[in-house]
């Protein structure tokens, strides 16, 4: 393994799973539901198999299909229009997106900042490209209960070498949501000192409570400097079918989409079809999507706390970062690396999403994309702990 990737290993999910399937534990490590997306999805999925649509090599951009329900998507909920020929790039999940985004954008000792705790691939893919990753940490915020960005704190982090912004939200694994002062605040920054963005939205229809999910790319200046990030996965929880999308400006489409065609070349057919139907559903479906997740919210952080963790509510996402200090203990690794034998559950060491690890050690992050039966289960067991 080369010197850029010998620090990344294994990735922790790949880990957690593992660990959950030795040892029989209830698995709420790993973002990913435990109940498949639409049946209509499926079928769609089945139909354009069948009809031999998407077997063969698919375009390179995407099936057209694809690429306008993505446009007709963000202009209906955001009133943000891109031209389904021209700034519309299908990948092979968000993964693939944030890979060939940075390898196409960075150049060898370009510093990209991030926030952290990041999604472990960012620091990977920042690696691969040859740039460098400036982290930003999002702090706990005792009063609002949440973790935060300093924003005095993400200017100063700005270089004369900075090439680029890497942000996301909601944000995993805090669950924080930026709110539309805190990125109208990003984008000046990135207007003043002329930055381009890539911002990862997968959880964009995951937001809940007062919170809403605003695109970087809808403010002043940004459309023609950002790349949008959203997948599948996440919004119609298909998590294995990895179709991910990106839109931007023709130029940077284009940029991304010369490493992504030495990356995979194509994405899997046949599931882009299906994904253009998901995308076309009724309003209703993502209503009841985010109210189903709300509840499930609820009922995991409320056990939570009730079993004796701190609980950061996330405003976005399908995860709850907890502190375990109340708890008595402070690594979230050996807590995480325990918790299958002393309580039957997988969780995330957060510590695992930092370069400054001792600032994540107390914070363990559990998923709530399961069954009720599954989160109750689980929420007994975690009362065993204390
Ligand atoms: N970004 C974030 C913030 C994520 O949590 C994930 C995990 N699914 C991804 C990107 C990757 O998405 P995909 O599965 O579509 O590659
Ligand atoms: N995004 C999911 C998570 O954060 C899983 C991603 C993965 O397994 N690579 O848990």
């Amino acid at each position: 393994l080369n010197r850029r990737l010998a620090e990344f290993g294994t990735t922790i999910f790949a880990e957690m799973s593992a660990l959950a399937l030795s040892t029989g534990a209830i698995n709420l490590g790993q973002g990913f539901p435990d109940t498949d997306g639409p049946e209509e999805v499926r079928e769609a999925a089945v139909r354009a198999l069948r009809d031999g649509r998407g077997n063969q090599y698919p375009p390179g951009p995407g099936v057209p299909e694809l690429r306008t329900a993505v446009t007709a998507h963000q202009r209906r909920r955001y009133g943000l229009s891109y031209d389904p020929d021209t700034e519309v790039l299908v990948t092979a999940g968000a993964t693939e997106a944030i890979a060939a985004a940075l390898l196409a954008l960075l150049e060898p000792g370009d510093e990209v900042i991030a926030f952290e705790p990041y999604y472990d691939s960012y620091a990977a893919c920042i690696a691969m490209a040859g740039g460098r990753r400036v982290p930003v940490t999002l702090r706990p915020h005792e009063e609002e209960g949440r973790f935060r960005l300093d924003l005095d704190e993400l200017r100063d982090a700005v270089t004369d070498r900075t090439r680029l912004l890497l942000i996301n939200t909601p944000h995993n694994p805090t669950g924080t949501v930026l709110t539309r002062e805190e990125l109208a605040a990003i984008a000046e920054l990135a207007v003043e000192r002329d930055l381009l963005v890539v911002t990862d939205e997968v959880y964009e229809h995951l937001v809940f409570d007062e919170a809403e999910h605003v695109p970087l790319a809808s403010f002043p200046g940004m459309r023609e400097r950002t790349v949008t990030i959203s997948s599948s996965g996440k919004t119609f929880s298909f998590t294995g079918w990895k179709v991910g999308w990106v839109t931007a400006s023709p130029e940077l489409v284009t940029a991304v989409r010369s490493a992504k065609q030495y990356l995979t070349y194509v994405s899997a057919g046949p599931f882009q079809y299906a994904v253009a139907e998901a995308l076309s559903l009724p309003e209703s479906y993502f209503t009841d999507f985010r109210a189903d997740m709300l509840a499930k919210r609820n009922l995991l952080a409320a056990g939570l706390e009730e079993a004796g963790f701190r609980v950061f509510q996330p405003s976005g996402t399908y995860f709850v970062t907890t502190d375990i200090r109340p708890l008595g203990e402070s690594d979230g690794f050996a807590f995480c690396r325990g918790l299958p034998e002393r309580a039957g559950v997988v969780a995330i060491p957060n510590a695992v999403f930092y370069d400054h690890r001792e600032q994540g050690a107390p914070f363990v992050r559990f998923a709530f994309c399961k069954r009720t039966g599954v989160l109750e289960e689980a929420v007994r067991r975690l009362k065993g702990v204390s």
